[in-house]
């Protein structure tokens, strides 16, 4: 498989080039080229869930789509390494009641969806960089929880040092124990400023030609291609054990900010993934809901809420999704449904699923709640669908990591997963430079 630029189609490229450049150089995202049919790969999935634990079941899945993607362009034996070091830690399915499932994303070292794109990134740049004999340092700018999976799935990897930029003060501080207790490979700069100032001086980092050749700069931004791909997987996933134990339509609901997790979706359901379509459930950043109504794509400035993970006012990867439905809303519209959800509900949701399954979600899947909930009314007052369908909502964080909010709508204090709850107890370790790419630039030539 081939990779071109969402901004230039002749503009193609190999998955080894596409990672580590991240962002194309004309300044558009990466996306598959051509068809990847695995729908004879899916069936096999099926037939052999029931016979497998969940787990293996996972790692077939993905190291079965690895291998239809990057092989031959990468040797077979590499693509199998990539995979088995990607997987430590797998979704879980689970139903709510005989129409609604979660798909809990959050079993990772961060508990939370990012984990399963930095994770395949990280092992990607591990074993592709083997043949290189230089290293790779990955420069990253971050307001809390993007850096923290970056580190994680890069801590203790081979060829790459990992530098951390994050505003002092400005972080929580479970977050900044995330950032700076790791060690080894990975450096936490505190810069003295806002996270914007973290964000410029990665981006002077960057355009320092000489700077970034010397010190073979790399990005693992959200909208890297190697943490784009491997998302898909678990959609994959989710279908297999559903369909296995039922005979319903599947419809997958997404709570959504930059659209990466729902785009990797749109992307299993093109290559054969036989969904019937996906729910873009939104806060009150919905510009893409809006887009679905009225055809026009207005990007704005973000407004904070409740599920801050998604507070994104104009989501990079609807360039993507544009490009794979060949800029036709009409197109869309028959795949994707947007909804967008307020605190206020947000919260009714939370407390709703803990009064009526007694399980604790977070703010963010509480959005997909909603959501799926008033698609499934109107789907039912319409008489619009023929045959029955289960919504699968992705779970995209812990609920211990909004442990105020949860606990503000149920009364009940969800626990700190154990991984998270460990960091606490270690020594904080950082670097404090100003917000000044001089400072920055001295620091990157001193290190590496
Ligand atoms: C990042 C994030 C989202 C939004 O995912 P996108 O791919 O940006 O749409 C949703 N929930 C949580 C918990 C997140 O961290």
């Amino acid at each position: 498989m081939k990779f071109f630029s969402t901004r230039n189609r002749n503009n193609i490229v190999d998955y080894k080039r596409a990672i580590f450049e991240g962002l194309a150089p004309d300044g558009g995202l990466y996306l598959p080229l051509g068809e990847l049919k695995i729908e004879g790969l899916i069936e096999t999935f099926v037939r052999e869930a029931g016979k497998k634990r969940a787990t293996e079941l996972y790692r077939e899945i993905v190291q079965g789509i690895s291998r239809a993607l990057l092989t031959p362009e990468i040797e077979p034996e590499k693509v199998e390494r990539i995979g088995s070091l990607s997987v430590g830690f797998a979704p879980v399915l689970r139903r709510l009641n005989d129409r609604i499932a979660l798909l809990e994303l959050f079993h990772g070292p961060t508990c939370a969806f990012k984990d399963f794109g930095a994770s395949f990134l990280a092992s990607s740049m591990e074993v592709l960089l083997e043949d290189d004999n230089r290293r790779a340092v990955i420069l990253v700018a971050t307001s809390g929880d993007t850096g923290s999976a970056v580190a994680r799935a890069f801590y203790g990897k081979k060829n790459i040092d990992v530098v951390i930029l994050y505003p002092s003060g400005r972080v929580s501080y479970l977050q900044e124990k995330q950032l700076t207790t790791l060690g080894e490979n990975i450096t936490a700069l505190e810069v003295r400023g806002a996270f914007d100032d973290c964000q410029r001086l990665v981006k002077e980092a960057f355009m320092d030609r000489e700077l970034s050749r010397k010190v073979n700069l790399t990005s693992a931004n959200s909208i890297n291609l190697g943490r784009l791909l491997p998302q898909s997987y678990y959609y994959v996933f989710g279908y297999v054990e559903a369909v296995s134990s039922s005979d319903e339509d599947i419809v997958f609901c997404v709570p959504s900010g930059n659209f990466g997790n729902l785009t990797a979706g749109v992307l299993a359901w093109k290559w054969g993934l036989g969904t019937r379509r996906f729910i873009a459930a939104t806060n009150v950043n919905d510009v893409v809901p809006e887009y679905l109504a009225s055809g026009v794509f207005a990007p704005r400035p973000s407004v904070k809420t409740l599920s801050n993970a998604m507070d994104v006012g104009n989501p990079s990867n609807f360039e993507r999704l544009r490009v794979i439905f060949d800029d036709n809303v009409d197109k869309m519209r028959e795949m994707l449904y947007g909804e967008s959800v307020s605190d206020e509900e947000t919260i009714d949701g939370i407390r709703e699923v803990y009064e009526r399954f007694g399980i604790l979600i977070d703010p963010h899947t509480a959005v997909g709640y909603i959501a799926t909930k008033r698609y499934l009314e109107r789907m039912r007052s319409d008489g619009s669908s023929s045959s029955p369908e289960g919504v699968i909502i992705l779970a995209t964080a812990h609920p211990g990591k909004f442990s105020d909010t949860v606990k503000r709508a149920t009364g009940v204090e969800p626990e700190l997963p154990d991984t998270l709850r460990e960091v606490l107890g270690r020594e904080k370790r950082s670097v404090v430079i100003g917000p000044d790419i001089s400072e920055l630039r001295a620091f990157l030539l001193k290190h590496f």
